[in-house]
């Protein structure tokens, strides 16, 4: 498989290189350069098919021969093991849940994916590999849960002190083992370009050997193509235009959606659905891009002003006008928080469902689309549990809701980390000393 920086064509590399330095020197992000359309026999018979052969079928279509069908396999059959179901709403409306996971968000399909072929990759290196990830909340426990206990590779967490939920720092903070979580005295930024020095530090470079496992990195966009595949193998039969609404924020999920359409899935059109962090609606409408400095919503994981993907769904549709190339696949809305838990009460009363905030957001990209298109079923996606952030369900609903005991287990363990100044050279000196 080979992979193109979208900042320069030319500049090529293999997988290993592209998931080993998920970077680019020239700034860009690697995308596949080539998409080979999975087959039409495959399509018209995926019913047939279980989830985890899927996921295989797309990885070997993806990803060729540069890993032998067994490795490939086993890597798809230890990361994609949990399953992805299509709640029907109504006839019109369904949810795909992508909360299955150990840490109960969309983000376990790409982690778990990633440590896989991470370890594949360096099974025949004798120096460890540490792994550096700054988080906003959801990431870092997918990580964390993703590469625990994997042989050669060591996790160093960043997370902003006190801003994270209090559970979502349990995700993060009571492993141990092969795996860290820094407290940085600090914002989500300061963690990010902590991380981003540490990459470029000759000191810390001759100690350890880096790798970085946030969302820029290919191998988490790959898995994420699978479920539009399985959640669409869930509705064919109840539907002939099939939509995805999702719920946005770095736009790596919307980014995996296109790459499955590019394979061929049969997906009739696209919402980008945001909170008031709309960068991208904003672009759709206007054919501007604008960049903003991200504003807190209730939908934290989706509060992003500049999202790195959208370079990504660009290199997908280049063309001699890509804004209308992409108008013509995707549409946009964005909406605000009192919409949101609106949203969440709405789907609480009409249909007994519970959502999470993300997922709400993505309800009313789905509700707004259908009110000109009724011809169209809309499947949102459903990228949280709502236990992860029960605190604004359960504002929105005004009831307490049961922890699942995925998450409950957490709340009962002991927090460790290791505090840290936001300054670079306190947190090389400690780096150096660990
Ligand atoms: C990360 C996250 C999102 C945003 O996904 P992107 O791929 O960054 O657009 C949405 N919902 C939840 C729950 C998340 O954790």
């Amino acid at each position: 498989m080979k992979l193109f920086s979208t900042n320069n064509k030319s500049n090529i590399v293999d997988l290993k290189e592209a998931v080993l330095h998920a970077y680019p020197e020239d700034k860009g992000l690697y995308m596949p350069a080539e998409i080979n359309p999975l087959s039409e026999e495959f399509i018209k018979n995926i019913e047939q098919y279980h989830f985890t052969e899927i996921a295989y079928i797309m990885a070997q279509s993806l990803i060729g021969d540069y890993i032998p069908g067994k490795d490939l396999y086993r890597i798809v059959s230890q990361s994609i093991n949990f399953p992805a179901p299509v709640h029907f709403l109504n006839q019109a409306i369904s949810t795909l849940e992508l909360f299955h996971g150990p840490s109960m968000a969309f983000k376990d399909y790409g982690a778990r994916f990633m440590a896989e072929l991470m370890s594949y990759f360096l099974k025949d290196e004798n120096r460890p590999t540490t792994i550096l990830v700054a988080t906003s909340g959801d990431t870092g426990g997918a990580v964390a849960s993703g590469f625990f206990n994997v042989d050669g590779i060591e996790v160093i967490i960043l997370y902003p002190k006190g801003k994270v939920s209090p559970l979502q720092e349990k995700q993060l903070t009571t492993w141990g083992n092969n795996i860290q979580a820094i407290e940085v005295n600090g914002v989500f930024d300061d963690c990010q370009r902590l991380v981003k020095r540490a990459f470029l530090d000759g000191d810390l470079k001759s100690k350890f050997s880096f790798s970085s496992a946030n969302s820029i990195n290919i191998a988490r966009l790959i898995p994420q193509s699978f479920y539009y595949a399985e959640a669409y193998k869930q509705i064919k039969s109840q539907a002939k235009k099939i939509a995805f609404a999702v719920p946005s924020g770095n736009f790596g999920n919307l980014t995996a959606g296109l790459l499955a359409h590019k394979l061929g899935i049969p997906i009739h059109h696209f919402i980008a659905a945001t909170n008031i962090n709309d960068t991208v609606p904003q672009y759709l409408q206007t054919g501007i891009y604008e960049p903003k400095a991200s504003v807190p919503t209730i939908s934290n994981a989706m509060d992003v002003g500049d999202p790195s993907n959208f370079v990504r769904m660009q290199s997908l549709f280049e063309g001699s006008s890509t804004w209308n190339n992409l108008k013509e696949v995707i549409t946009g809305f964005t909406f605000d928080d009192g919409l949101t838990s609106n949203a969440i009460k709405t789907i609480s009363k009409e249909y007994n469902y519970i959502a999470d905030p993300h997922g709400a957001v993505g309800y009313l990209g789905a509700k707004a689309y259908l009110s000109n298109h009724p011809d169209t079923h809309i499947c949102f996606l459903e990228t949280a549990h709502p236990g992860k952030f029960s605190d604004v369900v359960e504002t929105a609903l005004n009831k307490k809701l049961a922890l699942p005991e995925k998450l409950n287990v957490f709340l009962s363990k002991e927090k460790k980390s290791i505090p840290s100044n936001k300054d670079f050279e306190s947190f090389k000196s400690l780096l150096l000393e660990m």
